[in-house]
């Protein structure tokens, strides 16, 4: 079995580590030299909107996926267009890519979502602002990541600055800001007949908008909160007619859930599951767009990741804590890039916390 998968960075070379077990092949198509997956398939180097590299990178492949949203959701459609199999498919990507669609389908779908409104010029924003309030987050609904592309205005005179930093990179939208008690994901995965499951909720922490850390299962999550968003992503991916690994990043108030974002791939808050559920995402993704019965989901005790931000630690100094794993990517180290992170499962949650605080004068 061979899996083409656009893109070729640590997700993707994540999925191999995965999928090399099960007797799958992997080609990757990137358009850096340096893209890590390379280290564990073939390398196509191009741009993903390039017919000639797309068809170089597919042309062997039973089964193409993505493992980034920036893929030209066209360049999907032409594959299938051709006769491929892409698992997950374009209406996934064209969702998740514009953060006004992505909303717009929340609310469509019943799933709460941040009050928001579409914001096409200086006045949109003056509007936006006298109807949802102060704080007003605002963002380009196209390109961002990462906490990238945003401004949080917080009196009416920042308006204009925002407007002068934002309004050229494209359309925006605003929303009220949230005060949040905290940050969670759901992430799950569904086959070709429809079926999903959902892996235990991990309660994350982002700083300057990067993921820093996650805790799986989310402490004191109530069964309420947990099936709220076990329906929330499952009604999604049902609507997307999604094959593989999605998650929905969501915002916790009180007993409520608000959706933020989806990312129509696997997903950083759900490195975890590599050692601490029975069935990792890359596994299960894999699973599903190969056709193949999904894998268990449950955890295996109680995980925290660590995310490596430019910098990586010791191995010594990681690999002598119990529980814990490392992974490096083998990426060059750059400022508030993504190039490792460490896993620490235990039995228990405060056997778990002790292993943080042993990792962190390591790690984050
Ligand atoms: P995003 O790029 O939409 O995932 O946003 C990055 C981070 O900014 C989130 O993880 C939150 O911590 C914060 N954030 C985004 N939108 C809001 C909002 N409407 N209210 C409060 N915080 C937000």
């Amino acid at each position: 079995v061979h899996v083409a998968v656009l893109g070729g960075g640590q997700l993707g070379r994540m999925l191999a580590l995965a999928g090399i077990p099960m007797g799958i092949g992997f080609s990757f198509l990137d358009p850096a030299p340096d893209a890590c997956a390379a280290a564990c398939g073939r390398l196509v180097v191009g741009a993903l909107d390039d017919p000639v590299a797309l068809e170089a990178a597919t042309e062997h492949a039973e089964t193409v996926t993505y493992e980034w949203e920036g893929v030209p959701a066209d360049a999907v459609r032409r594959l299938a267009a051709a006769g491929r199999t892409v698992r997950p498919g374009a209406t996934s990507l064209e969702v998740a890519q514009d953060r006004l669609a992505e909303k717009t389908a929340f609310t469509r779908l019943g799933i709460p979502t941040p009050a928001f409104r579409a914001v096409d010029g200086r006045a949109d924003l003056e509007a936006a602002a006298a109807e949802l309030g102060l704080p007003l987050v605002v963002k380009t609904r196209r390109g961002g990541y990462d906490g990238k592309g945003q401004a949080v205005v917080q009196q009416a005179d920042r308006l204009a600055s925002a407007w002068e930093r934002l309004g050229p990179s494209g359309p925006l939208i605003a929303e009220a800001f949230v005060p949040f008690d905290r940050e969670l994901s759901v992430l799950a995965v569904r086959d070709r007949h429809g079926e999903v499951r959902c892996w235990p909720i991990p309660e994350n922490h982002h700083a300057e908008g990067i993921l820093r850390r996650s805790v799986a299962p989310a402490p004191g999550l109530s069964p309420a909160v947990a099936a709220a968003a076990e329906a929330a992503v499952t009604r999604l991916a049902a609507e997307l007619d999604h094959v593989g690994v999605l998650c929905l990043e969501l915002f916790q108030v009180g007993e409520s859930i608000l959706a933020n974002e989806l990312a129509p791939r696997v997903h950083n808050s759900g490195h975890w599951t590599i050692e601490g559920a029975v069935t990792s995402q890359f596994a299960n993704h894999l699973r599903a767009v190969c056709g193949w019965p999904l894998g268990e989901v449950a955890a295996r005790g109680h995980s925290a990741m660590l995310n490596c931000i430019g910098a990586l630690p010791e191995p010594a100094a990681v690999l002598a804590v119990p529980g814990a794993a490392l992974h490096r990517y083998g990426k060059a180290l750059r400022p508030g890039r993504k190039v490792g992170h460490v896993t620490v499962v235990a039995d228990d949650a405060d056997t778990l916390t002790a292993r943080v605080e042993a990792l962190r004068p390591h790690v984050g």
